[in-house]
């Protein structure tokens, strides 16, 4: 694969981030700590992870369910605010990862190293236009196209203005842009890069074993349920990534309650058969071919 030129714009505002998350931590423990603003950072921190996960992943990429408007301006406006590009770039991103797992055209291909599909390869150009022929639904929506025209405008107010405005109206403007600006924006890009990463390295196959993708408790525990990545990648408009009920996954739950105020409807799920098949294939696979299975685990 040709080298790429660095993208510093991400370099730079990747470790900036990174920076003023730590010095939250020491504005909190040494300046000033206020209980608001850190429940504010646990707001904003639920709200823009649902809206990557069940927004931009569940909704956007793999449009597993319908969701009315309103929820669906949430989810962008929120997305947003996790400064992981729009919802039509992440997802034609998440459509070519899904495509070409594991080769090189993968944007986060697992085969170059952990610290590669973690985080490295946002801090490289792209020269490629996004192809748009792999999400024209998106871009016939104009909500998803007027959000791709405004994304840093509304990564800048709903990710820092409105925090440091509220963060004002209890005496710690500055404080509430740390935590729920920053160090939200650090804890949640890691969760969302470790199912890039952790999750095609560590974990189970149970669905499938052509592909790098795992079923991982901690990654679900840290993604509101993303981690059961084994059985996304096999069925990926399934709404569901954990299956069972007790599988940790909020993401599913989340969406699961909305049908029920009627905010979310079609639901997608895999029938239980398929998903037997899928095992039932993966048990003959290993028995076909032992030494393989004992790296598949
Ligand atoms: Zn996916
Ligand atoms: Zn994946």
């Amino acid at each position: 694969m040709p080298e790429r030129a660095y993208n510093w714009t991400n370099i730079l505002f990747i470790a900036s981030a990174h920076i003023l998350a730590l010095f939250s931590i020491v504005y909190l423990a040494a300046i000033q700590f206020s209980w608001a603003s850190v429940a504010l950072g646990f707001i904003w921190l639920a709200a823009s992870s649902i809206s990557i996960t069940g927004g931009y992943h569940r909704l956007f990429s793999h449009p597993s369910y319908k969701a009315h408007l309103g929820l669906r301006l949430f989810y962008l406006c929120f997305g947003a605010a996790g400064a992981q590009n729009s919802a039509l770039k992440w997802s034609i991103d998440h459509r070519i990862h899904h495509k070409e797992t594991d080769t090189d055209n993968d944007p986060y291909n697992i085969e170059r190293g952990f610290w590669w599909a973690h985080i490295l390869w946002i801090f490289y150009k792209d020269e490629r236009e996004p192809d748009l022929s792999l999400a024209r639904d998106l871009t016939l929506d104009p909500w998803v196209m007027w959000q791709d025209k405004y994304y840093l405008h509304l990564a800048i107010v709903v990710g820092a203005v409105i925090p440091f405005g509220l963060g004002s109206l209890w005496g710690d403007p500055w404080g509430a842009l740390l935590i729920a600006g920053f160090l939200r924006l650090i804890l949640q890009w890691h969760a969302t890069f470790s199912v890039n990463s952790f999750t095609h390295l560590v974990g189970s196959r149970p669905f499938s074993i052509d592909g790098s993708a795992r079923d991982s408790f901690w990654t679900a525990f840290i993604t509101l349920g993303e981690g059961y990545h084994n059985f996304h990648h096999k069925f990926q408009v399934d709404y569901r990534n954990g299956i069972r009920w007790y599988h940790f996954d909020p993401t599913k739950w989340f969406v699961w309650s909305l049908s029920k105020i009627g905010l979310t409807s079609d639901l997608k799920r895999t029938t239980r058969e398929r998903i037997e098949r899928a095992r039932a294939q993966v048990r003959v696979l290993r028995a076909q071919a032992p030494a393989r299975s004992q790296n598949s685990s």
